[in-house]
């Protein structure tokens, strides 16, 4: 049996930001250049990423561990128990990365639990122009664990 279940998310968002190594100074610009609007929300980042955004901007920011270090686990791990709402991830599509495996890892935990998620600037800007970036939205989150134990009880 599968349903779904709603997901609030308040108007101040817990928003994770990440970016690797040649996509960092893409995303400190849109931190910069979106610096108020950021400010009114609960900011998280991976390790180096996060320190970054603390000095160019002097910005809150929870940090994680680096990314190669464990941090997108930690992050998707957060994501799992519903304590982050939105993810800015600037992967780099034109270069390996050690960690490939946690970074695939990541964005499917995001997309399996319906995190808004933001992977280039255009759609970074989307997100925090739209009107519910500011105000409550229910997140539909699908019950896989219930459509799981339906399964397996099925199975005898
Ligand atoms: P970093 O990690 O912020 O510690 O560089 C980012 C990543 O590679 O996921």
């Amino acid at each position: 049996m599968s349903g779904a279940k709603k997901v609030r998310m308040q108007p101040r968002k817990r928003v994770v930001l990440i970016a690797h190594d040649r996509r960092k100074a893409d995303l400190l610009a849109w931190v910069e250049y979106n610096r108020p609007v950021l400010a009114e929300h609960d900011l998280f980042a991976t390790g180096t990423t996060g320190g970054l955004i603390a000095a160019r901007t002097g910005l809150d920011v929870t940090r994680f561990r680096s990314g190669p270090l464990g941090g997108d686990q930690q992050v998707g791990a957060q994501i799992a128990e519903g304590a982050l709402d939105i993810l800015i991830f600037f992967w780099d599509p034109l270069e390996p990365q050690p960690h490939d495996p946690d970074v695939k890892a990541l964005l499917r935990l995001a997309v399996l639990y319906n995190i808004p998620t933001a992977c280039n600037r255009a759609t970074a800007d989307f997100i925090v122009a739209t009107p519910l970036f500011h105000g409550p939205y229910d997140r539909i989150v699908e019950d896989h664990a219930a459509a799981r134990e339906a399964l397996v009880a099925a199975r005898g």
